[in-house]
């Protein structure tokens, strides 16, 4: 068997182009620009990338874009008070609080602090909860872009066995969740899971989520099941630098049914979704339909 690939870049335009049409009729019939508030704290290459790209794509989705760029050694009370200030504005609807943050800032503490109902990410405690026990929430970007792509492919996931390698709070445990809001049958394995390439062969659908370059191999997947693979992981090969995903994709697309590649897979569909984070929001704040098929 051949895998389908899953195509994430060409889905992830998919999922702007329908956020930028919402947006302009917003815009037309209300008035209401959706913005979306991005800090970073320090000085982290990786991260500068990343914020960078949101701003960029946020303002091409017609929406603000509003950048807070913060010294390394900013005190966690000028933190909170920035945070406390973008939650009081009418005109920011998301709030995004770059990770990781340097040492001396305590992460929690800070991403509590964000108005649940600005929390785009979905990392507040509040927003954990609401997730948890079934109910409207903010749901992580990355989850819900792996979730949107399988709904995708199979249109019902429901009875479906989904195992899910690693228990991130911001990866794997939302991940689990919604594959068992939407009936799945789902196992978390993690690092001390016992035999976990039996556990993965029963798999219809695997997420793997581990930031280990390559650990899943192809006689791990069952046969024509569906691989998410989330890993982002920098290795040298043949002199080169390349991105690779948690999974060998070389031999699991040989006996998987669909797999999305690293890169072009879930990593285009995390901004994407943050995009569409940000309309929920402000749909959401101003009391406004939500749009189809953008939330879990
Ligand atoms: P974490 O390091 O927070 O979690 C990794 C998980 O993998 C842990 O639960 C850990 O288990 C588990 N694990 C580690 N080793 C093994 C093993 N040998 N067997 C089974 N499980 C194992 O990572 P994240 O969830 O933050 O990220 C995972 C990957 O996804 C990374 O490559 C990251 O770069 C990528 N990523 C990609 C995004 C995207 O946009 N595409 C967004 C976010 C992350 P335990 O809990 O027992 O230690």
């Amino acid at each position: 068997m051949t895998a389908q690939i899953i195509d994430g870049k060409a889905f992830a335009a998919t999922v702007r182009e329908k956020v930028a049409g919402h947006v302009t009729r917003l815009k037309e019939e209300s008035g209401i620009t959706p913005g979306l508030a991005v800090v970073l704290v320090g000085e982290d290459p990786a991260s500068q990338v990343y914020v960078r790209s949101k701003g960029k794509q946020t303002v091409e989705v017609g929406m603000n874009s509003y950048e807070h760029k913060l010294e390394a050694d900013t005190s966690e009370e000028d933190l909170l008070a920035l945070i406390d200030k973008l939650n009081n504005d009418p005109a920011v609807h998301g709030i995004l609080v770059q990770l990781p943050l340097p040492g001396h800032l305590n992460e929690d503490l800070v991403i509590n602090s964000i108005d649940p109902a600005k929390d785009v990410d979905g990392f507040h405690i509040s927003n954990v909860g609401l997730l948890g026990t079934g109910q409207k929430s903010m749901v992580p970007c990355t989850p819900l872009g792996c979730l949107m792509m399988l709904r995708d492919h199979h249109g019902s996931l429901s009875g479906m066995n989904a195992v899910v390698i690693g228990r991130s709070n911001i990866v794997g445990k939302p991940m689990a969740q919604l594959l068992l809001g939407d009936s799945c049958t789902v196992t978390i394995a993690h690092s001390r899971t016992k035999d976990l390439p039996e556990v993965v062969r029963g798999a219809d659908i695997v997420v793997a989520a581990v930031g280990r370059p390559e650990m899943v191999p192809g006689d791990w997947i069952r046969e024509g099941a569906t691989v998410i693979d989330v890993g982002i992981n920098r290795i040298e090969r043949d002199g080169k630098n390349k991105l690779v995903g948690d999974v060998d994709f070389e031999s699991a697309s040989k006996v998987a049914g669909a797999i999305t590649p690293v890169p072009g897979g879930v990593g285009p569909m995390t901004i994407a979704c943050l995009l569409a984070n940000t309309l929920t929001a402000c749909c959401r704040a101003n009391g406004l339909a939500e749009p189809d098929g953008l939330t879990a």
